[in-house]
C-alpha cells in the first residue's frame, strides 16, 4: 500500500463520515438502503419530524446515545489522533459523525459539523448554548427544558438545516495542502463539496474506504480498504 507523505510545509484537513465508526459497531447510514438504524431519515432526522413526532425523534437519538456509549474507538480513530499529535496545529479534523469516538481516541482539533449526540439545545433556538446531555429518554415528558422554558432537542443538524461552523471549515480547507476523506459516501452536502474546494486550491485529495464514493472522480488518489485496517501506518510524516 502506498503511504501518504506529509511534508513539513503541509497542512492536513481530514473529513470523516459514518464509515470510520463502522468497525466500532455503529451502523453507517447507507449500509441498509438509506435507512439509519432501521428508520427513514425523514421520520427522525428532519425539522418536520421533530415538529410532528418529537417522541420518536428523541427515542431514536436516545438509542443512538445508548449504542454510542457502548462503542469504542477503533484503530482508524487512533491513527488520526496520533497524526494530530505529530502535526499539531497543521492538522484539522472535521467529522460528519455525531458520535464522540474521535475525542475518545484523543483528537482535540476537531469540529462536529452535524452536531453531537452527547449534547442537547433549545428547541426554540433562544441563544442558550448547547448543554451536555447523555440521558436516554423513554418518554417525551422526561426530556429536559432550556432556561427559557422551551423543550430541549438533540444537538443534531437535521436534513435541511445548516451545518455548524462553516466559516471555520472553509478557512481550514483554504489553507490546507492535503485533504484526507475517510468513510463517507459523498452524498450529503455541503460535505461532499469539500473535496472540490480543496482541489480548487491545488491541494492533494485522498479518499480512504472500501468502496468508491459518489464524488470519487474529484480525488487525486483512493486508498481502498476498511479504515481500521488501512489507516494505521498510512501516513509518513517527514
Ligand atoms: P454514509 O452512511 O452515507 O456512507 C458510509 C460510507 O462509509 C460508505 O461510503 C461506505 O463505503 C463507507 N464505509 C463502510 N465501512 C467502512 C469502513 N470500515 N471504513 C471506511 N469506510 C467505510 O455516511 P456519511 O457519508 O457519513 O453520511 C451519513 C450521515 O448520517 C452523516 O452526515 C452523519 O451525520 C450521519 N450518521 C452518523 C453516524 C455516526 O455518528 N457514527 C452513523 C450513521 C449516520
Amino acid at each position: 500500500m502506498e503511504r501518504i507523505r506529509i511534508a513539513p510545509s503541509d497542512r492536513v484537513f481530514v473529513l470523516t463520515g459514518a464509515g470510520i465508526s463502522a468497525e466500532s459497531g455503529l451502523p453507517t447510514f447507507r449500509a441498509s438502503d438509506g435507512l439509519w438504524a432501521g428508520h427513514r431519515v425523514e421520520d427522525v432526522c428532519t425539522p418536520e419530524a421533530l415538529d410532528q413526532n418529537p417522541e420518536l425523534v428523541w427515542q431514536f437519538y436516545s438509542e443512538r446515545r445508548e449504542q454510542g456509549a457502548k462503542a469504542e474507538p477503533n484503530p482508524a480513530h487512533v491513527a488520526l489522533a496520533d497524526l494530530e499529535a505529530s502535526l499539531g496545529e497543521r492538522f484539522f479534523l472535521c467529522t460528519q459523525n455525531v458520535d464522540d469516538l474521535h475525542e475518545r481516541a484523543g483528537s482535540k482539533r476537531l469540529i462536529h459539523m452535524h452536531g453531537e449526540l452527547a449534547k442537547s439545545r433549545c428547541e426554540h433556538e433562544c441563544g442558550e448554548p448547547p448543554v451536555e446531555d447523555r440521558r436516554v429518554y423513554k418518554n417525551l415528558s422526561e426530556v429536559g427544558r432550556c432556561a427559557c422554558g422551551a423543550r430541549l432537542r438533540p444537538h443534531i443538524v437535521f436534513f435541511g438545516e445548516i451545518p455548524l461552523e462553516m466559516n471555520r471549515i472553509q478557512k481550514e480547507i483554504d489553507r490546507s495542502t492535503l485533504m484526507v476523506v475517510v468513510g463517507t459516501s459523498g452524498s450529503v452536502y455541503p460535505a461532499a463539496n469539500f473535496v472540490h474546494w480543496a482541489r480548487q486550491n491545488g491541494a492533494r485529495t485522498v479518499y480512504v474506504g472500501p468502496e468508491a464514493p459518489l464524488n470519487a472522480h474529484a480525488f487525486t488518489s483512493v486508498v481502498q480498504g476498511k479504515a481500521g485496517e488501512v489507516m494505521p501506518g498510512l501516513f509518513e510524516v517527514e
